[in-house]
């Protein structure tokens, strides 16, 4: 199913009189629906190529605007604000004070890739919307979102030890984001498990607390690991200043070379 064009535009920016006659026709109601003239004097002409340097957001120079990452959305469903393929269109337009304006829901992708499956142009908009999540902290304009706090300690437990304690991942996310460590939905999660798994597994679990197991033979995998991440880094870290200083000196053909 199309996605319809208002998406794209702000309901504040949808004028509709109630009641307007012109020539003598009525035209009350959504027959008089107009759009406010809008001026956007800043565009950042980099924005694309800035978030396509984040890790995932590399391929939305694809997008075509079919809409069907956003009609596919499991938060779209519940949050109509938050959508994929208009954020895209902004970010491809380089107009980064529009997409400012939902800086606060971008973050809230669940990591479902409905939208990925099902984007026929292979863009993998899950990962631009984790991209653009990354820049919006990168450039100060939000604090670490709580997705990035529960990735940090995800990924820290993985990269030391290859496996993950789920309780040990719950609670440093809880207490990192200063939330209760005791909330209704965790006890009675951990009354459910409780009452159907054996004893052992809990005996199991408490123990893992305290010895931290280990992947077998994990050292060289983690020291691998470490530095592959170091080196995205760097060249990221690199290709950001690269952007940065030829937005400030150089023509937009220019730009385009120092992105590749
Ligand atoms: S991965 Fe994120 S953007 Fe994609 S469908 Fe799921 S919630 Fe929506
Ligand atoms: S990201 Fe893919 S699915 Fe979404 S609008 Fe663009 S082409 Fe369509």
């Amino acid at each position: 199913m199309p996605i319809h064009e208002k998406s794209l535009i702000r309901p504040e920016n949808l004028k509709v009189h109630e009641t307007l006659a012109i020539d003598g026709i009525d035209v009350s109601g959504h027959w008089s629906t107009f759009i406010e003239t809008r001026v956007v004097p800043d565009y950042n002409e980099n924005l694309e190529l800035e978030i396509a340097a984040f890790p995932g957001g590399s391929k939305i120079h694809r997008c075509f605007q079919c809409g069907s990452c956003t009609n596919a959305c499991t938060i779209n469903a519940i949050e109509p604000r938050f959508n994929p393929r208009y954020w895209i269109y902004l970010i491809r337009m380089g107009m980064e004070q529009e997409l400012l304006r939902d800086k606060d829901i971008i973050w809230q992708c669940v990591s479902c890739h409905k939208c990925t499956n099902i984007c026929p142009r292979s863009v993998e908009p899950e990962g631009v919307m984790k991209a653009t999540a990354l820049w919006l902290e990168d450039k100060g304009y939000v604090p670490k979102s709580p997705a990035h706090v529960f990735d940090e300690e995800f990924s820290r437990q993985v990269i030391e030890r290859g496996k993950i304690e789920d309780t040990e991942v719950l609670h440093k996310f809880l207490s990192k984001t200063k939330q209760p460590l005791v909330q209704d939905w965790l006890v009675a999660i951990m009354w459910g498990i409780a009452r159907r798994l054996p004893v052992k597994w809990g005996i199991k679990t408490a123990l893992a607390q305290v010895f931290k197991p280990k992947a077998r033979r994990w050292k060289n995998v983690r020291s691998a690991i470490s530095d592959y991440i170091y080196e995205e880094d760097e060249m990221r870290r690199q290709k950001l200043q690269t952007i940065a200083a030829v937005r400030t000196s150089q023509t937009p053909q220019t730009h385009l070379e120092a992105a590749e």
